[in-house]
């Protein structure tokens, strides 16, 4: 049985606020945000993290960014603007290891990253 917390989320094995849902991605609030909209865009295909990706994979990722684009239109958030986050690895903050976008809005952000 596959272990990964975003793979259940997904199944329905653990509970999520779904805002979004189609044949190949999936998108949910972030159970600790980090602004006032926070939502995980995360692709169905349980994909480690970026560094794995082959160009087989052109398809989903680029599925991933379209369908984190439309839930941000969908939440109005692109008249204040919005940041897209994706974390590879520990030393870049990855906790969860199946990829996944940060869809995060409603505050100001700074530039460069923390
Ligand atoms: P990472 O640190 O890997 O870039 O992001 C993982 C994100 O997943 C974190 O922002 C964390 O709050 C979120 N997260 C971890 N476990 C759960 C969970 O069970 N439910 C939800 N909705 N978010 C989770
Ligand atoms: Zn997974």
């Amino acid at each position: 049985m596959n272990d990964c917390i975003f793979c259940k989320i997904i199944a329905g094995q653990i509970p999520s606020t779904v805002v979004f849902e189609d044949e190949d991605v999936f998108a949910f609030r972030d159970i600790n945000p980090q602004a006032p909209q926070h939502v995980l865009v995360v692709p169905k295909k349980h994909i480690e993290k970026l560094n794995d990706l082959t160009a087989d994979d052109a398809l989903t990722v680029g599925k991933l960014l379209v369908a984190t684009c439309r839930v941000a239109r969908e939440h109005g958030m692109d008249a204040q603007g919005y940041r897209i986050v994706l974390n590879n690895g520990e030393g870049a903050g990855q906790s969860v290891w199946h990829i996944h976008a940060h869809l995060l809005s409603g505050r100001p952000f700074r530039w460069p990253p923390g």
